[in-house]
């Protein structure tokens, strides 16, 4: 199943309005300004129409992205206490729009190493989980490109964590493409490809895969730089995401663009242009991808709330 990143601007069904004007069968959404601490509580109408635009089109897998102030791992302990905070309010956030995964980065250890950044997440974690015990949201800890001090850039960092964490049964796992290239992951061809996911199947656990990110790298393998590109326009390439998308364990699984917003210039839109290439290579058609000179443009064309 895909879908994409859309903006709630506007109001939250908005993001559903424009997932079904794309023809997707999903949407990751944020709940809330991801660039300030505290957010206002949902409006009950806006809960309302949200969950009734979501039975409307059959959505039963929603995503949604944490903030990027998040930061369990935090030296600071006072930036650490907020940080929880702000998660577990975003886990109470999901529940309340009936969303069933939250997608983390969890943190980075800012210079104090990462035993001891995997240690404060692994300590962080535990008090989120606790404050929001009856919570139903499986909380997606996100494979990253380990650009900066960033934890989670090696799929035993996300082992690590997951083995200590008492209410283990509540963590899940979100894959990024772009990421694990960048992280050093030879996902250049189908081999490989499926190489990685045996890697993390042994490693992290194959049901822990709750959610993928599907995005091209505008840094090559091994950069540990985190900037995403169009399908097929950066460095991991086609082939990876075709053997994602004919895997049928993961039919059912949110696959969510996270690519650059905007039109191409044929006029079109770049998440339409992307998604049509994902369902060819999901139904082992070819797929050629047009070059534009244009590209050679702005590395960065995301808006400011895309992740
Ligand atoms: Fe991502
Ligand atoms: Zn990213
Ligand atoms: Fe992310």
């Amino acid at each position: 199943m895909f879908g994409s990143h859309l903006s709630i601007a506007g109001g939250l069904h908005q993001a559903l309005l424009a997932a079904e004007a794309l023809h997707l069968q999903t949407v990751q959404i944020f709940t809330r300004n991801q660039r300030q601490w505290t957010a206002p509580p949902f409006r009950q109408d806006a809960v309302l129409q949200f969950h009734s635009e979501a039975s409307r089109l059959g959505f039963g897998q929603i995503v949604a992205h944490d903030s990027y102030l998040i930061n369990l791992a935090a030296g600071d302990a006072s930036l650490r206490r907020r940080s929880i905070a702000a998660l577990a309010g975003e886990l109470e956030r999901c529940d309340q729009l009936g969303v069933g995964f939250l997608v983390t980065h969890g943190g980075a250890h800012g210079g104090a190493g990462e035993t001891a950044g995997l240690r404060r997440m692994i300590d962080s974690l535990e008090r989120v989980l606790k404050q929001t015990a009856s919570r139903n949201a499986i909380l997606c800890l996100e494979t990253t490109a380990g650009q900066g001090t960033a934890l989670g850039w090696k799929f035993e960092h996300l082992r690590a964590i997951i083995e200590a964490v008492r209410a283990e049964h509540r963590l899940g796992v979100c894959l990024d493409t772009c990421h694990i290239l960048a992280a050093g992951y030879d996902i250049t061809t189908e081999r490989g490809m499926a190489a990685t996911l045996r890697q993390f199947d042994r490693i992290v656990g194959r049901d822990r895969l709750r959610v993928l990110h599907l995005n091209d790298s505008l840094k090559p393998r091994g950069s540990r730089v985190d900037r995403h590109a169009h399908i097929g326009r950066g460095y991991v390439g086609l082939p990876a995401f075709s053997y994602i998308c004919r895997q049928k364990r993961f039919a059912a699984i949110p696959k969510i663009l996270e690519t650059p917003k905007g039109f191409a210039p044929n006029g079109r839109l770049w998440d339409q242009i992307n998604l049509d290439i994902l369902e060819k290579l999901a139904a082992g058609k070819p797929v050629r991808i047009r070059s534009w000179r244009v590209e050679k443009g702005p590395a960065r064309s995301a808006p400011a709330d895309v992740p």
